[in-house]
């Protein structure tokens, strides 16, 4: 009788189990000096209405009870069609004045991941990450290859001047003698089933050379999701991304040191990266469907919709 009733009061509770029901996301387009006064209200509008249209999209996604996997690529597919980050369309230009895209996708279940560097005519380089996640025994293809690969997989190819805007063109010649980055984008997801995922897509950084690879297409310093910890979406300083490998830092001062999400985007975003030199942000969304968006630098363009149901839109420090 006893033990009918524990297991009743089991079934019950896995019924009721949160961490198995509840879904929720979080996007970011990109940290970096985002003052208020900066952007014109009109441009701070479109912003805001594509990362609302973006989140309400992955949602939707993961409501009817689709994978985070498959909402982080549908999320994040509507950032790069925009112009407005720096991902896909609206990307930065090269030294070269060409456009060079970087994307990597990480599935938690099952620690599946893709990547992809140096593409030039892949319209939405999250899909072929996802496709070389899912449909070769690679993890990271670069340049030509990756396009040979995309071709394959039939994914949508298009010409460079698609990818041109006014906006990225003048960019590069105001910085010709610097580099700088902005509006990498990213999405984080945990779905009814409990799987978190992680993707991030960018042109990296504006005026960058020699083939420059940022964080954003490396497992473990933009992109990592783990179901035992976590799920990260980076955007900042690449370099420094990648040396302090910022993504699996997360996931790894959780599960060995067993800091909680919060504490752990902390230590890394405010004490360790910046001790190395390094500005930026990232979001995360934790196994239990906890989300933390979190940046040192005056402004993340981010969204998140909570296990709750409840949505949230910003771009400054709050
Ligand atoms: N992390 C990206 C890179 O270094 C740039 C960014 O996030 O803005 O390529």
């Amino acid at each position: 009788m006893r033990f009918t009733y524990v297991l009743l009061v089991l079934f019950c509770f896995s019924c009721n189990n949160p961490i198995n029901k509840q879904p929720a996301i979080a996007i970011h387009g990109g940290a970096g000096i985002i003052l208020k006064g900066d952007l014109s209200s009109e441009k701070e509008k479109l912003i805001i209405e594509k990362l609302d249209e973006a989140i309400s999209h992955g949602y939707e996604i993961l409501k009817s009870t689709g994978s985070s996997t498959d909402a982080v690529v549908e999320t994040i597919k509507i950032l790069e069609n925009s112009p407005l980050f720096n991902a896909g369309k609206g990307a930065v230009f090269t030294n070269q004045g060409t456009i060079e895209h970087d994307a990597s996708i990480m599935n938690g279940e099952n620690l599946n991941a893709g990547a992809s560097t140096g593409t030039m005519h892949v319209k939405n380089p999250i899909t072929l990450a996802h496709s070389i996640m899912t449909n070769s025994e690679h993890v990271f293809l670069s340049r030509e290859g990756a396009e040979d690969f995309a071709k394959s997989q039939n994914l949508e190819i298009v010409e460079q001047d698609y990818f041109y805007t006014d906006f990225r063109f003048n960019q590069l010649e105001k910085q010709k003698n610097s580099i700088s980055k902005f509006g990498t984008v990213g999405c984080v997801a945990i779905d009814i089933n409990g799987n978190l995922a992680a993707g991030t897509s960018t042109g990296g950084m504006t005026n960058k050379k020699w083939g420059r690879i940022g964080d954003s297409p490396i497992i473990g310093a933009g992109t990592y999701a783990n179901n035992k910890t976590c799920a990260v979406s980076c955007t900042g300083s690449g370099e420094y991304f990648i040396r302090s490998v910022v993504a699996y830092d997360v996931s790894a001062l959780m599960e060995y040191q067993k800091l909680s999400l919060k504490d752990a985007v902390f230590k890394v975003i405010h004490k360790k990266l910046p001790s190395i030199g390094g500005d930026g942000g990232l979001i995360a969304i934790d196994n239990k469907g906890n989300i933390i968006m979190d940046f040192n630098t005056p402004g993340m363009y981010r969204a998140s919709i909570n296990k709750d149901g409840e949505k949230n839109i910003a771009i400054y420090v709050e």
